[in-house]
């Protein structure tokens, strides 16, 4: 079970009563907390901490625990901050400053010096924000009472930031082939990727998955055709080219196991030894929780992976979704987004259909894919690009809505949407900040997830959103230009 550890500060000079107290309240605090936490993680309390030496061995002891994501600061009484430099030094996980009391109302009636001496994070938690700003420290402040719905709805939100960024240490991604030939968006440095997020991103030969696939037998293909028949329509005759996609399912699913991936690209032009580009296999794989990219786009395929970890337990969809084509009707803009094959089932909103159409690209057999409409409701997307000496978010609030007529004709799943505040402001203001035609959509995460996300791995990131004015965004990206040159 991971873990967020729940640290008080204090100082010695309150003496033995105030200081018991004050580690009943916070441990009372913790107990409340967990219960409110714990389906993501565990909170844990700390003993509470009175001198330098014990703030850092504490932050020490945080860093160094592969089971900690994440810790929570709050000053019951005063704490000067000087004994925190070192240990904030040495911390090295995504923090949380809850600016909260013990008490959600004064005691008019009663209150005296003694419990003013008690409870006075008003001044603590001053004091120790400043050494945080004067150190530059990342991190997310959460004001107000901590038992406020409010409150605990910005701590979850933490802890699955926290959770998603934890998951991305070390996670693995494989790239079957490369990045499409002379596409420039969907490229990346894997190293940088690495040195920021933890993501070992490596290039398998396609044939080490036609290997495995040639190993499927006909009873395990059985199986799965049985599964797709209990899930999907069939709607189609040609069951040998469904059959051959269930065989790649298979075998991906055994190359997922057998090298512990979390995400994954393909690329149409590298696909020796199939016969068909993986459709329903990748379909089905993605909606197992598995991150994907074409045309070798391993950012967002890796995105979608960690965002899917964020999105655990949360209603909605996540998933890659390329932009393809709009209904440009003035005032009622709707973009049409889809993929050749690869859409998610996890955003159909009908049943989805098993058809075999030709691929115009590739040169490959008919392959087999799901087919549907796409849910509607609130979400974003999200696209990561490279910008040379760093990386970039640019996070888009959209609108999906259901597609206005049936298109008999389209074979493959599309979602619809509007962005956000306005067709002309949105899109123009994503192709300014360079987003890609590729991008993981969310229904289940809002731009606040992003926003934390990005804050924890230090990642630039821009929001389109129904505030957004083109002048003042443009002036954003130039500020983050000459930001990026002044870190160097
Ligand atoms: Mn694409």
């Amino acid at each position: 079970m991971k873990k967020i550890y729940f640290i008080t500060g204090s100082q010695d000079l309150y003496g033995e009563e105030t200081l018991t107290q004050a580690e009943k309240d916070s441990r009372e605090m913790v107990g409340f907390l967990n219960g409110k936490l714990d389906d993501i993680a565990a909170v844990e309390h700390t003993p509470i901490v009175k001198t330098a030496a014990e703030a850092e061995q504490l932050c020490i002891k945080a860093t160094a625990d592969e089971d900690c994501i994440g810790v929570i600061m709050w000053m019951h009484t005063f704490s000067p901050a000087k004994m925190w430099i070192r240990a904030l030094q040495a911390l090295k996980k995504p923090m949380l400053h809850l600016h909260t009391q013990y008490n959600e109302k004064l005691p008019y009636d009663s209150i005296d010096m003694d419990f003013m001496n008690l409870n006075q994070s008003a001044h603590g938690d001053r004091e120790f924000g400043f050494i945080c700003t004067r150190l530059g420290i990342r991190r997310e402040v959460v004001a107000g009472y901590y038992k406020h719905e409010d409150v605990i709805e910005q701590l979850r939100r933490f802890a699955h930031a926290a959770a998603a960024v934890d998951f991305g240490k070390g996670m693995r991604v494989a790239m079957f082939g490369n990045n499409m030939r002379d596409v420039a968006v969907t490229d990346g440095d894997r190293v940088e990727s690495e040195i920021k997020y933890g993501w070992s991103v490596n290039y398998y030969g396609i044939g080490d998955l036609v290997k495995i696939a040639n190993e499927v037998t006909d009873s395990e293909v059985d199986a799965k055709m049985k599964e797709y028949a209990d899930k999907y329509d069939m709607d189609t005759d040609n069951l040998d080219a469904v059959r051959e996609q269930a065989k790649y399912e298979v075998a991906l699913d055994r190359f997922i196991a057998k090298e512990n991936i979390s995400a994954f690209t393909d690329t149409f032009q590298d696909l020796h030894g199939l016969n068909q580009l993986p459709g329903i296999a990748v379909q089905n794989v993605m909606a197992k929780g598995i991150g994907f990219g074409p045309e070798g786009d391993y950012k967002t395929s890796a995105l979608g992976a960690v965002m899917q970890k964020m999105a655990e337990g949360r209603k909605g969809s996540t998933g890659f979704m390329e932009d393809y084509t709009y209904d440009l009707t003035e005032g009622k803009e709707l973009e049409l987004a889809a993929h050749m094959l690869e859409v998610s089932p996890v955003f159909a909103a009908n049943k989805p259909k098993i058809q075999v159409h030709p691929l115009g690209i590739g040169g490959k057999s008919d392959p087999a894919r799901l087919v549907f409409d796409g849910v509607s409701g609130e979400g974003i997307a999200v696209s990561m690009i490279d910008m040379g000496n760093r990386f970039r978010l640019v996070c888009a609030e959209i609108s999906l809505v259901k597609q206005p007529k049936p298109m008999p004709k389209l074979p493959v799943a599309r979602l619809m949407w509007k962005i956000k505040p306005d067709f002309r402001t949105g899109a123009a203001a994503w192709i300014y900040a360079g987003g890609a035609h590729h991008a993981v959509v969310s229904t289940a995460l809002t731009s606040e997830d992003i926003r934390l996300f990005a804050k924890m791995t230090d990642t630039e990131l821009v929001i389109i959103d129904g505030k957004t004015d083109l002048n003042t965004f443009e002036q954003q990206l130039e500020m983050l230009d000459i930001k990026s040159r002044i870190k160097g």
